[in-house]
């Protein structure tokens, strides 16, 4: 579904991307990890046409998304963001904030993005808080509406950047129980996280970067098996 080959990216004098080279396939669930600064919210950004590279391609569904031409705003249809801040529209209700951009980007009714939204707040464990205005639901319900949005638009590719650092800790489970239940449902995700146990149940592979560099890429199971380089279990050391 994406792939991101030989990918070079500098901030002023500073390489924040070193030849980065990572596929994502269908249905898969990929957790990116590292130090902070190792550029893993750059690699995101990246893939969503927040940042330009500076070498490299990315492809997404085939097409070379770093070309001339392509439309961001038309891509990020199909790819789904989700921040550590979850920044809902303060006036407007959880469903509205769910069905603005079906109805204002899709031209979906209103009938329909309504239905919709429901569907979604079920989906993301709030059925009762359609009518909630952002100000009056937990940082971990705000955050479940924030992913309700973005599925919203039926997304192809979902990319997390720790959607749950900014939660206190009673609530980051019920965020992480929405993430992995996605990927149990074959959500193609990638998803910047240092929750081990997310990774553990939901991760297909794990990535891990340094210094603007991907280190590893091993699978879940090798990597919880132990079968890690140095430089990750050091990093691994000090999270857990
Ligand atoms: P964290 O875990 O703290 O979120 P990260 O791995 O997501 O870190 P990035 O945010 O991708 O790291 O940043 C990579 C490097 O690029 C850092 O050194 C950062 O200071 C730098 N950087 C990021 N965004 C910019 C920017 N807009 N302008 C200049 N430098 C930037
Ligand atoms: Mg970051």
């Amino acid at each position: 579904l994406l792939e991101i080959i030989g990918v070079d990216k500098h901030f002023g004098s500073q390489h924040v991307l070193k030849n980065c080279t990572l596929s994502v396939a269908q249905g898969e669930t990929v957790v990116l990890i590292g130090p902070s600064g190792s550029g893993k919210s750059t690699l995101l950004r990246c893939v969503n046409l927040l940042e330009t590279i500076e070498g490299g391609s990315i492809f997404f569904r085939q097409n070379d998304i770093t070309k001339a031409g392509v439309e961001p705003h038309r891509l990020r249809q199909d790819i789904g963001m989700v921040f550590q801040s979850y920044e809902l529209f303060s006036h407007l209700t959880a469903a509205e904030n769910i069905m603005l951009a079906p109805m204002t980007v899709l031209g979906v009714s209103r009938a329909d993005a309504e239905t919709q939204a429901l569907e979604l707040l079920g989906k993301v464990r709030i059925p009762d808080k359609a009518d909630s205005f952002p100000d009056e639901l937990s940082g971990g319900q705000q955050q479940r509406v924030a992913i309700a949005r973005a599925l919203a638009m039926k997304p192809k590719l979902m990319l997390f950047d720790e959607p749950t650092s900014a939660l206190d800790p009673e609530m980051i489970r019920e965020v992480i129980d929405v993430m992995a239940d996605l990927s149990a449902e074959g959500m193609t995700s990638i998803v910047v996280t240092h929750e081990m146990g997310f990774a553990r149940r939901a991760a297909n592979h794990i990535v891990f970067m340094e210094n603007g560099e991907i280190i590893e890429y091993a699978t879940s199971d090798k990597f919880f098996g132990g079968d890690v380089s140095q430089r990750a279990q050091r990093f691994l050391d000090q999270i857990l």
